[in-house]
């Protein structure tokens, strides 16, 4: 199989369950690539099937309007922080998602948004800022 696109802000998306074996084809590209998203995929249009390369590029983003995160980002104490629009697109809508229970914020760190990292079972979920290398847990409880 193919390597998958780098997603900057999202280490392993294999770990994270973000990937399913499928021969279906792409809603986006039309192609079949043996593996599509797995996951919620927030957009008004009916679309079933992304494989990552639509999502890493944009092109989902641009066509259905898709995002994959139910998030905003937030600082050390889980404030509200606002930062330029390219790091909604690059976070919210380029990034392949991953599960959890909540809504959450995306922890930002140097003024960037941090690299998810990993979960820790059952309700931590680590970033790494991409800046610093510095660790922070975000909780995620059910
Ligand atoms: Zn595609
Ligand atoms: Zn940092």
């Amino acid at each position: 199989m193919t390597a998958l696109p780098q997603f900057p802000y999202h280490r392993d998306p294999f770990a994270s369950g973000s990937i399913r074996e499928s021969d279906e084809d792409c809603d986006c590209c039309g192609q079949s690539r043996g593996v599509l998203f797995d996951g919620v995929i927030y957009t008004a249009s009916t679309i079933k099937n992304l494989c990552p390369w639509c999502i890493a590029d944009g092109s989902a983003a641009n066509k259905f309007d898709a995002s994959f995160f139910d998030a905003d980002f937030c600082d050390d104490s889980g404030e509200a922080v606002a930062l330029p629009k390219e790091f909604y697109q690059a976070v919210f809508d380029r990034t392949i998602g991953f599960a959890t229970f909540n809504p959450f914020g995306w922890w930002v760190h140097c003024g960037e948004p941090a690299e998810y990292v990993s979960r820790q079972e059952p309700y931590d979920m680590i970033f790494e800022c991409r800046i610093c290398n510095k660790l922070h847990t975000i909780q995620d409880l059910d």
